[in-house]
C-alpha cells in the first residue's frame, strides 16, 4: 500500500502535469488556428489528400463523434472532390491530376464504420476504404484495443502501469487522456514485440470485452454498397518489419486471400498496420506488391503529388486535437486546412525554421 504523504506527493505531480498538459495543449492549438487563420484557410497544396479514420463513436478511443463526422462529410461534398482511393491511384497512374482530391479511408474494420458512418457516407455520396485485420472480423477485437479500454476505459483518471515497467500516467479530461494513451502507446512501441504482447495479453486478457469489429457478414454488406471498397489490413495487425520473411508472406498474402473470400471480391488495396516510416521497409513493399495490390497506404502525413510511389501513399489522420478549435469545438477552418494540407505545410516550415 503506498503512504499517505507518496499519495499525496503524486496527486500534487499529477495536478502539475495536468496543468502542464492543459497549458501544452492550448499553446498548441493557438498556434495553429493561427497558422491556418494567416496562411492556411485560402492556399491549397497541390496532390491528393487521403484521410484516416479509426472510429466514429461517442466517448471512444481513435473516435471522431458521429455529427462532427456528419459536418466533416459535408464540408467534403462541398468543397472537395471526394473520390475512391482505387480511382485516385488510377487517376495517379495515368498521370492525371488529382489536386483538390479527397479520399476518406478507415483503418482495422470496426462496427461503427458499418452502422455509423456509413450511412452518412451514403447521404453525401462519398466514397471510401475500409481497411480490414481479418483476424479482429473473427474475433470481434483487436489485442491493443482490448488493451486501450481496460487500462483507459476507467473513469479514474489514473493508469498504474508500474508492474510492466510502464510507470503511472493520469488524466484529467478526454484531451489527456489521448495524450495518456500516446505516451504508453510510445513506451510500448520500444518493447520488443513478444514483451509487448505479453503485456496486452495480461491486461487485456483479464478485461475481456464485447465485439467492437464488424462482423464478417457485415464487411460483406459493405463491400456490397458499391459505395466502400475493402482493403486489405493483414491478418492479425502485426509490426511487419519486426517479422520473419514466412509470417510475414502469411499476414500480407493470406490476409488478402482470407479477405477476398470473406466479400467475394477482389481486394486491391493495402494498408500498413501502425504505418509509420519504421514500419515498413523495401522487403515488406515488395510482398506487398508481389501479393497483387495496387496500391499501399502509410500513416505519415502529407499530400501525395503527381509521380508518388503508390505503394508508399500518405495520409492526414483525423482525431479531435486536428479540428478542435478554441472553444473546444469542432473547427471548420482548421478541418478544411488539413484536409488540403496547408495546416501539416505550415507547421513543417515553422518546426524547419524554430
Ligand atoms: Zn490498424
Amino acid at each position: 500500500m503506498k503512504h499517505a504523504t507518496d499519495r499525496a506527493h503524486a496527486a500534487g505531480a499529477h495536478q502539475k502535469q495536468g496543468l502542464k498538459q492543459i497549458v501544452k495543449r492550448s499553446f498548441r492549438q493557438g498556434l495553429k488556428q493561427m497558422l491556418a487563420g494567416t496562411y492556411g484557410l485560402r492556399g491549397t497544396e497541390p496532390g491528393l489528400s487521403v484521410l484516416m479514420y479509426h472510429r466514429v463513436s461517442h466517448d471512444a478511443l481513435l473516435s471522431v463523434p458521429p455529427d462532427v463526422f456528419e459536418e466533416q462529410m459535408a464540408l467534403l461534398a462541398r468543397d472537395f472532390e471526394p473520390v475512391s482511393l482505387r480511382n485516385a491511384v488510377e487517376r495517379m497512374g495515368r498521370g492525371d491530376s488529382c489536386n483538390g482530391c479527397v479520399c476518406v479511408t478507415f483503418d482495422d474494420g470496426f462496427q461503427d464504420n458499418w452502422i455509423t458512418a456509413y450511412p452518412i457516407l451514403d447521404k453525401y455520396r462519398i466514397p471510401a476504404t475500409v481497411f480490414v485485420a481479418c483476424d479482429a472480423l473473427t474475433h470481434g477485437t483487436l489485442w491493443f484495443y482490448a488493451f486501450d479500454n481496460a487500462v483507459f476505459g476507467a473513469a479514474a483518471g489514473e493508469a498504474d502501469l508500474t508492474a510492466f515497467g510502464l510507470g503511472v500516467h493520469a488524466w484529467q479530461d478526454a484531451a489527456g487522456k489521448m495524450d495518456a494513451v500516446g505516451r504508453v502507446h510510445a513506451r510500448m512501441k520500444q518493447l520488443g514485440h513478444a514483451e509487448r504482447l505479453s503485456i496486452v495479453q495480461a491486461v487485456a486478457g483479464a478485461a475481456g470485452g464485447g465485439r467492437i469489429m464488424m462482423t464478417p457478414e457485415e464487411c460483406r454488406a459493405l463491400a456490397a454498397s458499391g459505395l466502400v471498397d475493402i482493403g486489405a489490413h493483414t491478418v492479425s495487425h502485426p509490426i511487419l518489419t519486426g517479422l520473419g520473411d514466412d509470417d510475414l508472406l502469411h499476414e500480407i498474402m493470406d490476409g488478402k486471400s482470407m479477405l477476398e473470400s470473406m466479400i467475394g471480391q477482389e481486394v486491391a488495396l493495402f494498408s500498413y498496420p501502425n504505418g509509420t516510416a519504421r514500419d515498413f521497409d523495401d522487403r515488406v513493399v515488395d510482398v506487398v506488391r508481389r501479393a497483387g495490390f495496387g496500391a499501399a497506404v502509410t500513416t505519415i502525413p502529407g499530400l501525395n503529388r503527381a509521380g508518388a510511389n503508390p505503394f508508399t501513399l500518405r495520409r492526414f489522420d483525423v482525431t479531435p486535437g486536428v479540428y478542435t478549435g478554441w472553444s473546444g469545438c469542432f473547427s471548420r477552418g482548421l478541418f478544411r486546412s488539413h484536409v488540403r494540407g496547408t495546416l501539416h505545410a505550415v507547421t513543417q516550415k515553422m518546426t524547419a525554421a524554430l
